[in-house]
């Protein structure tokens, strides 16, 4: 493993579900399994399990961000004995949209003494994340919109390597839309280096026409290849939302962009408009 994606997954440790309620409940995927007696764990997923303050969240009925009342919780208050010593079998959770109460997320997780995972997910990890992601289709063209829910998709079922496949094509598309540019703009563009050229340095030779979180992080590319070829499944769905949220910033800086520039060419017709009147008009 390189020595860049070893000292990251230290920092990644431990599992990034198991540090905020929305992420345990709503984007981890199906099976993925813990053992409570290692290190903070259990008092990581107890937090989680008896949460009763509101977590903020999409809505996939009112289309939009919603804040969500715990209705249905692990409910718990004694301390010794600890609670992994009880609690076996099913245990479900239940998230409610606050303008609607039927707007509701279900999960549930077994347990089976030290041994605990989740069980399932209604609507599915999946029908959370995907809407979420309909943003982009303003700045991905249909394959490539595809390639990125297909991504999210897989990983939201547990397939990590195979989401990882999907998400370095979208990152390799952005490069390539950045070289056509290049190349339309300028036609010394040196196209053979650039062919024979590393991933690194194809960015740094086309970085003008990309956004900037993604030359200053090019190292998403390292990370989405090594998955494919060395990481295992477990591995790459541990930094799935990592890249996935990388990937985000990058696409959201190109929307930025282009509310820019379509700003600026509205404007710049009213204006000669409002001119031509003014002028029309003396
Ligand atoms: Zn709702």
């Amino acid at each position: 493993m390189p020595k860049e994606i070893a000292t990251q997954q230290n920092t990644i440790q431990p599992d990034p579900y198991l540090e905020s309620v929305k992420a345990f409940h709503l984007e981890m995927p199906p099976y993925h399994n813990f053992d409570l007696s290692i290190g903070m764990t259990a008092e990581k997923i107890y937090k989680n399990l008896t949460n009763r303050d509101t977590i903020d969240a999409y809505c996939i009925w009112c289309d939009k961000e919603g804040v969500f009342r715990a209705y249905n919780y692990l409910s718990d208050n004694v301390s010794i004995p600890p609670w992994t010593t009880r609690h076996d079998g099913l245990i479900e959770v239940e998230y409610q949209c606050t303008r609607n109460n039927s707007h509701a997320y279900h999960t549930s997780y077994f347990k089976a003494g030290n041994f605990f995972t989740k069980v399932g997910q209604f609507p599915s990890v999946a029908d959370f994340q995907i809407p979420q992601a309909q943003a982009y289709r303003k700045i991905l063209d249909e394959e490539q919109y595809k390639e990125f829910t297909r991504g999210i998709g897989l990983a939201a079922h547990g397939i990590g390597i195979g989401s990882f496949v999907y998400l370095r094509r979208v990152f390799e598309n952005l490069i390539e839309e950045a070289r056509a540019k290049a190349q339309a703009e300028n036609s010394k563009f040196p196209n053979g280096d650039y062919l024979k050229a590393r991933m690194d340095e194809k960015i740094k030779m086309v970085k003008d026409y990309l956004p900037e979180f993604l030359v200053e992080n090019r190292s998403l590319y390292a990370i989405l290849s090594t998955g494919i070829h060395e990481l295992t499944e477990d591995e790459c769905l541990q930094y799935f939302e990592t890249v996935k949220i990388g990937i985000e910033q990058i696409l959201d800086e190109k929307i930025i962009q282009k509310e820019k520039a379509d700003k600026t060419t509205k404007a710049r017709e009213a204006i000669q408009k409002a001119h031509g009147q003014i002028a029309n008009s003396k």
